[in-house]
């Protein structure tokens, strides 16, 4: 592909005010290492970055909404104050018309009324790490102390609650919390009472320096096995009860994908490229997952943020995403809708092949098959113009006909699920 120097008309940079500077200590962080990037550094943005970031962002976006992404380490080690500054800038350096927004990634552990009245009063999204009731959460998600966390972060969702600030999810799916999948989602859906849930894979290279870089996975990474499983077993239960009440980022962007749209998530996009990051100083790197050296775009105090966004190395490192697809991504059926998936987990290069494959892919292809008919399904109310928790009612009754299929079968007939089976080798089993 030619490398076009037009920067894209929208894009998104997540701000790391406090870089990898946290209060928590969980054994999965990829961030955590990044400290050794800058040894002198006290991690803390002053005003003159931020001051020059949110003109910068504003001036560069042509679209009418902008949104302010914050992320860590844990951002709210910068204090209130910072916050309310980078609130005051934004409404300084706002055109008319331009709507700001503001969201806010955060472990909970601070969080009071005092943040989550500021946060109500100027509408943050909250994304909330949360891992799954007390023993899963607690499994990975430490202080230094290595005490663990789940009081406090709940303790934090109270505050947000009573606020009324508006929060999401967000559950890292690993070794520990895996083979848990609907005790995971019950407990968000019915005891965090989440309105949407992000599902992290945790793929995490067995390294110190956090750099994508060696074959071996820690020992807290998911397996595509365990990722597969662990998606369509939340997928049953969700499309059968919840559609249009819980909200699933995933079951989202594949319903888009199926619905022909583009699926709105960069690890499901052709290419990759318009999610950067922006580090305490004003260091400007090509993703989260690549704040390494040779991933380092510029810094914003020294170069105009359009420039480095619209930069051929931004570009190439975007377009590497569908250049280096392997065969088997090219040749497979649900590739409309993974595109070979983030390329930090392409991680090993299968015989025959030229690049590497997504360490993940088996549980993609197990997930995104499982979930063809329900998408077809769903995708038949959309175009009827229909919500697509319809898909629940038609699901109920194609249940109910396979129940009464199921009781009419014999031993030695084909399995009535289609599975190609004798009945007795398959649902019929005893
Ligand atoms: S490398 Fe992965 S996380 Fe980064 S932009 Fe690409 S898909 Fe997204
Ligand atoms: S499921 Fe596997 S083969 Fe198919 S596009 Fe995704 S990573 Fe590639």
């Amino acid at each position: 592909m030619t490398l076009q120097s037009t920067p894209p008309a929208a894009f998104h940079v997540m701000v790391k005010p406090r870089g990898p500077i946290c209060n928590l200590s969980c054994a999965y962080c990829y961030y955590l290492p990044k400290s050794r990037l800058y040894p002198d550094s006290q991690f803390k943005m002053d005003d003159r970055t931020l001051e020059a970031f949110t003109r910068q962002y504003i001036e560069a976006q042509r679209v009418p909404e902008v949104t302010f992404g914050w992320q860590g380490g844990e951002p709210t080690l910068m204090g209130i104050d910072f916050f309310r500054r980078a609130v005051e800038l934004q409404e300084l350096y706002r055109p008319p018309g331009m709507r700001v927004l503001n969201a806010l990634q955060t472990n909970g552990v601070l969080i009071d009324d005092e943040w989550a009245e500021f946060f109500r009063k100027h509408r943050f999204l909250i994304g909330l790490s949360l891992d799954g009731p007390r023993a899963l959460h607690d499994a990975y998600r430490r202080d230094q102390a290595d005490r663990p966390s789940f009081d406090r972060v709940m303790a934090g969702l109270s505050a947000l609650q009573r606020h009324h600030v508006e929060y999401n999810i967000l559950t890292t799916v690993h070794a520990a919390n895996a083979d848990h999948p609907l005790e995971v989602y019950r407990f968000l859906r019915d005891e965090v009472n989440a309105p949407f849930i992000q599902f992290i894979p945790i793929v995490r290279r067995a390294n110190v320096s956090g750099n994508q870089q060696g074959t071996a996975l820690a020992s807290t990474s998911v397996t595509a096995g365990q990722y597969g499983d662990f998606l369509t077993t939340v997928f049953d239960e969700w499309v059968r009860v919840d559609v249009g009440r819980v909200f699933v980022q995933i079951f989202d962007v594949a319903l888009a994908a199926w619905a022909g749209h583009r699926p709105g998530l960069c690890v499901f996009e052709s290419t990759c490229g318009t999610a950067m990051v922006l580090e305490h100083n004003g260091d400007l790197y090509a993703c989260d997952h690549f704040v390494e050296p040779r991933f380092l775009i510029g810094n914003i105090l020294e170069t105009p943020l359009l420039e480095l966004v619209g930069s051929p190395r931004q570009r190439q490192f975007g377009l590497a995403k569908s250049d280096t697809l392997p065969r088997q991504c090219r040749n497979c059926e649900v590739q409309f809708v993974c595109h070979g998936g983030c390329p930090k987990n392409r991680i090993l290069i299968p015989p025959g092949e030229e690049y590497p494959i997504n360490i993940l892919c088996e549980g993609y292809q197990q997930f995104f098959t499982h979930i063809r008919h329900a998408m077809d399904l769903m995708v038949e109310e959309l175009r009827a113009q229909r919500p697509p928790a319809g898909v629940m009612a038609r699901l109920l009754q194609e249940d109910a006909v396979l129940q009464q299929r199921f009781r009419l079968a014999r031993r030695n007939d084909p399995c009535p699920c289609g599975s190609g089976r004798k009945y007795k080798h398959c649902h019929g089993q005893r």
